[in-house]
């Protein structure tokens, strides 16, 4: 059992690589979890892994969101305090929201003008809200009820509650952005086929993701702050997103790893990654 969570065994279900359907080889035992590496292609991923019910238990708990980087972004109230509108959490929040709008303009050649744009993992709504002012026809889908409710009720955004997969969307979406989003799915490669499937043929598709070849990650092993076993259940290289991305008909175009690029604001272990519709051949 973890001491610290509660969660034991029974909690846990063993999976195999989403690509290449084998089980992997330990590299953290973190028990009752396994941080495991597919011994063929590499991809590195949580098994065993909380089950899903268990998983969906975390993402509703109301305090989900709150003392992550995200947490003290986020005001239920009409008029924010000057203390959390200049909180290190949203000046953060800030910056990532204009430097991933801006990279946006600068993938699409130009500003926004009426294109849609979807985001999977919208949380409490901030990014969607900030790409409605920018000019997008925004919609999103997010797992945690109180994040899903937070982006319909108080900033009035169109986000539906629940798994990609199960979500009512139109396809031919010109952008979509999964931010810190796809290591937290049951299935990536499903993932990124269903957002293949609403991208427009030439569309571009924004993430960001926790590296797991990043320096952070590599010189503290067990002590990387965003192992986080229960949640982080995929950790990716720039190599084996490339590899994920093409099996579903995604080519990774761009990679950004600097901290100092506003997209990755201060994130010594994440990237940001472009990626854009493979032609059908
Ligand atoms: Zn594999």
């Amino acid at each position: 059992m973890d001491e610290r969570t509660g969660w034991t065994a029974e909690d846990t279900e063993d999976v195999v690589c989403c690509l290449c359907r084998v089980p992997g080889t330990l590299v953290h035992d973190v028990a009752p979890f396994g941080v495991v590496r597919c011994p063929q292609c590499e991809l590195v991923f949580t098994s065993p892994r909380l089950r899903p019910e268990a998983l969906q238990r975390i993402y509703d708990d109301a305090g989900y969101f709150e003392g992550g980087v995200y947490g003290s972004a986020v005001s239920t109230d009409a008029a924010p305090s000057i203390e959390t509108r200049l909180s290190p959490a949203m000046l953060l929040q800030r910056t990532w929201t204009a430097g991933r709008l801006a990279l946006i303009d600068r993938e699409r050649g130009g500003p926004a003008a009426g294109g849609r744009l979807l985001e999977v993992g919208a949380g409490y709504g901030l990014f969607l809200a900030a790409a409605r002012e920018a000019g997008w026809t925004t919609s999103g889908v997010e797992l945690s009820r109180t994040g899903a409710k937070h982006a319909q009720d108080t900033l009035g955004l169109d986000v539906f509650c629940g798994q990609l997969e199960e979500a009512p969307l139109t396809p031919g979406s010109d952008v979509v952005c999964a931010w810190d989003t796809v290591e937290h799915v049951p299935d990536p490669l499903s993932f990124w086929r269903t957002v293949r499937a609403q991208v427009a043929d030439d569309g571009v598709v924004l993430f960001s993701t926790p590296y797991v070849s990043s320096l952070p990650a590599r010189l503290l092993g067990t002590r990387w702050w965003t192992l986080k076993p229960t949640e982080h259940i995929w950790h990716f290289t720039p190599r084996t997103h490339a590899l994920l991305l093409a099996r579903a008909g995604l080519a990774l175009t761009r990679v950004v790893r600097n901290p100092l690029a506003p997209a990755n604001a201060g994130r010594l272990d994440s990237l940001v990654g472009v990626a854009r519709p493979i032609p059908d051949a």
